[in-house]
């Protein structure tokens, strides 16, 4: 799965929301998370790996997991962890 990493906070951009085939980001700006979270997620349970974010992005924070950067390791479970128990 693709994984959102540091970059987006602050930022939240959503232009990932837009080209995502399968809606696996979240929160998007019209769900009731979107005003309290500070960054946004991929769902890995439904990213189905299309690199469509990561050309997106206009802050560079879209990642495939096995490319994520050390230092943004912590992301692939920070991302998990917005769907655990949804
Ligand atoms: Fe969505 Fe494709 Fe990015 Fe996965 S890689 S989050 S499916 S746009």
């Amino acid at each position: 799965a693709y994984v959102i990493a540091e970059p987006c906070i602050g930022a939240k951009d959503n232009s990932c929301v837009e080209v995502c085939p399968v809606d696996c980001i979240h929160p998007t700006p019209d769900e009731p998370d979107y005003d309290r979270v500070e960054m946004l997620y991929i769902d890995p349970e439904e990213c189905i790996d299309c690199d469509a974010c990561v050309e997106a992005c206009p802050v560079d924070a879209c990642f495939a997991e096995d490319q994520l950067p050390d230092e943004w390791s912590k992301y692939a479970e920070i991302n998990a962890n917005y769907y655990a128990g949804k």
